[in-house]
């Protein structure tokens, strides 16, 4: 059976990162920038007061002291507003507030708590240093800086930044967008009434809200039964729209599986069995250009493939450097047995042991592929070699943490761009 790794490798071989496009600061929130980013204007822009007080000449206040007053008459006012304010003479000051542009001739700014305060002459209690008070324009950022490299993700900070030096439109690789569709003519909508033998679809909202969690926007078409005809007109009518599949179901050796059925004979989605526990049955491939993932049924083997290789898969897409979960080391809490020529993905809780020692993964539930709610309270996912060496209690395995990734999500690309449904 093929491992785990190489399936990953195979998938992260094909995948690479979307087509660079400027989106609004709004949409490129939680993206990678595509190109280093220089900047085109200074910040600040033009000196300014760094504190609201007085603009002076540092020759009129340099020996204002406890108990040696320096009286100065006020001959101007300058707020934060657009325009340039007038000179400040010699034995004069202006008031002036944070962020005003510094007057021609003033050079320095006196903060207000070292004065009366008035408006008509100003009584000035200690001295300033030369210069002191104000923000030089291009102290922060000087013209040409390399402020954001490429592959930078896009946080506040940096959308921030971004607005700040007046990019209204960033080059970014934009999020994927993904077809979520699961498989199964005993699927139901949930919120519909089932009847025998019906389970409510849960694998297309767990595989949707898994991949918007991946940064992916999300097309979920639900359901779509076990019929050759109805798969392969659904599978048809996404493909031009979106830049990724991800089915859940029918590839496994049943009757019934539709996905393997209609895929297999056309040369372009592998299907193989991949030595892993939960979540055997797999395929990988690429149609009209477009990355399909068809995953296992079950729900856990279903989200457990989608940390496996899809996520990585939507990373990669959107231009981030680092495409795995970060691993950490954990000390069994029981007796675990290795599956000889599987790696088993158990579904954890870790507990602290301690300063200085690796936590405790406990068994978060049962562990059968379709158990989804062991899953549900797990922290993550303790590898198993598939070494077939049991490993008793107190062994450290390394473990996958799970779901630290809340992304910014419904992040205001429309899919009316593509002439779709918006995100449900
Ligand atoms: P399959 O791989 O299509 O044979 O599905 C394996 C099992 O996974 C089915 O018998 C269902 O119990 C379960 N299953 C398949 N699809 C879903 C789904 N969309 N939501 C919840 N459970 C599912
Ligand atoms: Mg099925």
């Amino acid at each position: 059976m093929k491992s785990v790794d190489a399936h990953v490798a195979d998938i992260l071989d094909v995948v690479v990162p979307l087509p660079s496009r400027s989106l609004s600061l709004r949409s490129a929130h939680g993206c990678v920038l595509a190109a280093d980013l220089r900047a085109g204007s200074a910040l600040p822009g033009f000196d300014n007061s760094a504190m609201d007080g007085y603009a002076v000449h540092i020759a009129d206040v340099a020996d204002a002291g406890p108990g040696r007053p320096v009286i100065l008459p006020v001959t101007g006012d300058i707020p934060a507003q657009a325009g340039t304010p007038s000179p400040v003479r010699r034995g004069s000051a202006a008031r002036i507030m944070t962020g005003a542009p510094l007057p021609p001739g003033a050079d320095t700014v006196v903060q207000l708590e070292w004065t009366d305060g008035r408006m008509d002459r100003v009584t000035v209690t200690r001295a300033p240093g030369l210069g002191q008070n104000i923000r030089r324009a291009g102290e922060d950022v000087a013209v040409g800086d390399l402020v954001l490299p490429a592959g930078r993700l896009l946080g506040a900070a940096q959308i921030g930044l971004l607005a700040a030096l007046n990019v209204a439109t960033p080059v970014v690789h934009p999020r994927p967008r993904a077809a979520v569709l699961s498989t199964g003519s005993e699927l139901v909508e949930v919120g519909e009434t089932l009847g025998p033998g019906q389970i409510v679809d849960s694998n297309s909202h767990a595989v949707a809200a898994a991949a918007r969690e991946a940064g992916a926007q999300i097309r979920r078409l639900g359901g779509v039964p076990d019929s050759p005809d109805a798969f392969a007109a659904v599978l048809a009518g996404v493909l031009a729209d979106v830049d990724v599949v991800i089915t859940t179901g029918g590839v496994s050796v049943g009757a019934f599986d539709v996905v393997k059925q209609v895929l297999a004979g056309s040369g372009k989605v592998r299907f193989e069995p991949l030595a892993m526990r939960p979540g055997m049955p797999q395929g990988f491939g690429v149609i009209d250009g477009v990355p399909i993932f068809t995953l296992p049924g079950n729900p856990v083997s279903a989200l457990v493939s989608f940390e496996l290789f899809v996520r990585p898969a939507l990373l990669r897409m959107r231009g981030l450097a680092s495409v795995h979960r970060p691993t950490l080391v954990a000390t069994t809490a029981q007796e675990l047995r290795s599956s000889r020529g599987r790696r088993s993905y158990l579904r954890v809780r870790l507990a602290a042991a301690g300063a200085g020692r690796p936590p405790v993964a406990h068994l978060a539930g049962g562990q059968g592929s379709h158990q989804l709610s062991a899953l549900a309270v797990a922290d993550a996912l303790l590898i198993v070699p598939e070494d077939g060496a049991d490993r008793p209690a107190g062994t450290e395995l390394t473990a996958l943490r799970l779901g630290d990734d809340m992304a910014p999500f419904d992040s205001g690309v429309s899919w009316s761009d593509a002439g779709m449904a918006a995100d449900t």
